[in-house]
């Protein structure tokens, strides 16, 4: 009952130049496949070029940040107006905005609530690093980072959220979670936590991605997983064939 979905998330990589050519690549494979929505994440100088060559393709495009102020004076910042004239979705939250720009649960709740203002799709990420991993508090990490990234979130908006659960230590290292433990923290941790805080019924709508170090190999063994709804790839998506191969896989489960 949940459509899958699979975003690429292209960090800081590819000119505007660059991206025309990746976008060709992968065009022609993806728009043939509807049963998956399919969204790729460019570095915001190529929005405006991957959102005219995608226009009518059924791809969706996505930011992967914004700032909640709506204009002003925020030299480097961009606002959800700005993003929401070339995309539909946006990327809040990832650990490396966490991690290197001093992101938090409450900026990433403004950005949120910022984004659905607009009428943007966030896709809201999560997840621990080694350390808390190692010392056993995944679930106490992650349920903080939904409780306050999701604070004031209606019951109605968060059915249009995605969540990406992106364990730290297996993003860009080649070390990915076991479909096991993605189901575990997935199914067991997250939408079972939505589930108690919205009701039932959200809990199942909510679809909820798993990342870190998805490649074409490895996507089916996540997609079989009763709750894992797709995936937020990072390396995998700059190579067109890997991104493609990613996208059918999800077409089966
Ligand atoms: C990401 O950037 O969200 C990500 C999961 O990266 P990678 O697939 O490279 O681990």
């Amino acid at each position: 009952m949940r459509k899958p979905i699979v975003i690429g998330n292209w960090k800081m990589n590819k000119t505007a130049e660059q991206a025309t050519l990746l976008i060709a690549d992968l065009l022609p494979e993806l728009k043939t496949i509807p049963e998956v929505d399919r969204v790729v994440c460019p570095p915001f100088t190529a929005l405006m070029v991957a959102s005219q060559m995608l226009n009518n393709t059924g791809i969706g495009v996505g930011g992967q940040n914004l700032f909640w102020e709506s204009a002003g004076a925020f030299t480097g910042e961009v606002a959800p107006n700005m993003v929401k004239e070339f995309c539909q979705y946006v990327i809040l939250g990832h650990s490396e905005r966490r991690q290197n720009f001093g992101e938090t649960d409450e900026s990433v709740n403004r950005k949120v609530k910022a984004a659905l203002a607009i009428g943007l799709i966030p896709i809201m990420c999560i997840g621990e690093t080694t350390e808390e991993n190692e010392s056993g508090v995944t679930k106490a990490v992650v349920e903080r980072q939904l409780k306050k990234g999701l604070e004031g979130i209606s019951k109605e908006q968060l059915e249009t959220i995605i969540i990406a659960y992106e364990p730290v230590w297996a993003i860009g290292t080649g070390k990915a979670a076991t479909k096991e433990d993605a189901q575990e923290v997935i199914g067991g941790i997250i939408r079972k936590y939505l589930s108690s805080a919205y009701g039932e019924n959200t809990g199942q709508l909510v679809r909820i991605l798993y990342g870190g170090s998805v490649n074409g190999q490895n996507a089916v063994e996540y997609f079989q997983m009763q709750d894992i709804d797709g995936a937020l790839v990072g390396g995998a998506s700059l190579k067109a064939p890997d991104f493609i191969s990613i996208v059918k896989a999800a077409i089966k489960y």
